[in-house]
């Protein structure tokens, strides 16, 4: 399926420079992400380690690479050396990680850590208790910088629900000074996003089509 450069041209436009987008590559092959990057795309997004490290082979060093899936510890080492944006941590542990790596790269890596606002059980992410936790332990990471935080709204046709949870997710990132990176909004969502004040959208079907095969 060809990429629509349409649709992406259309989506800058929307977000008028007051957000990043990010375009969700998973599962997408590396012609479909090289069209992008011609068009002047920079910020990808990609959801599992293997496939992440392969197209960062492959693909122009430009790139600023956002990890957004579910990151296991014992997988922090492949993606440290280049990633630019870890958007889904959701424990101390897992930063404990991802500091122990950076420093073995000699780097301090940006993170976001992942905040819970869907009311549906099987999404990962912190609450609001949890959040000032982590942030309180965190404090001593010297190779990790927490840039703010992202979160999924519920997939709902109820947009009510959906802007709630975006409020909701817009006054944590409010209560914390030095945070800059507010990542909310995927194809479904993203205009409700917008105007709760986010300042990062991750698209990918808008953008590549659909997915072939199940992707989280
Ligand atoms: C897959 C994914 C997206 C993009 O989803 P679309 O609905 O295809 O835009 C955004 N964020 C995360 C965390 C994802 O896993």
């Amino acid at each position: 399926m060809a990429v629509n450069i349409e649709a992406y041209n259309k989506i800058l436009t929307e977000l008028n420079s007051k957000a990043t987008l990010v375009a969700v590559s998973k599962t997408k092959p590396v012609t479909d992400l090289q069209e992008f990057y011609d068009s002047g795309q920079r910020d990808f997004g990609e959801n599992y380690v293997q496939e992440l490290v392969d197209k960062e082979l492959l693909l122009p060093k430009a790139i600023r690479w956002h990890f957004i899936g579910h990151l296991q510890s014992n997988k922090v080492k492949y993606i440290a050396p280049f990633v630019y944006l870890i958007h889904g941590v959701d424990s101390f542990n897992l930063l404990k990680e991802i500091n122990k790596e950076a420093a073995k790269n000699n780097r301090v890596i940006d993170c976001l850590l992942q905040v819970h606002i869907a009311k549906e059980e099987t999404k990962f992410g912190l609450d609001a208790t949890e959040l000032s936790e982590v942030m309180k332990e965190s404090a001593t990471l010297k190779n990790v910088h927490i840039a703010g935080l992202m979160g999924m709204a519920s997939f709902s046709d109820d947009r009510t629900l959906v802007r709630k949870e975006f409020t909701e997710l817009r006054s944590l990132y409010n209560q914390y000074s030095g945070f800059s990176i507010l990542s909310m909004g995927m194809s479904g969502d993203y205009t409700i996003a917008m105007e709760e004040g986010s300042n990062m959208i991750r698209i990918g079907s808008l953008l590549f089509g659909e997915r072939l095969y199940p992707a989280k």
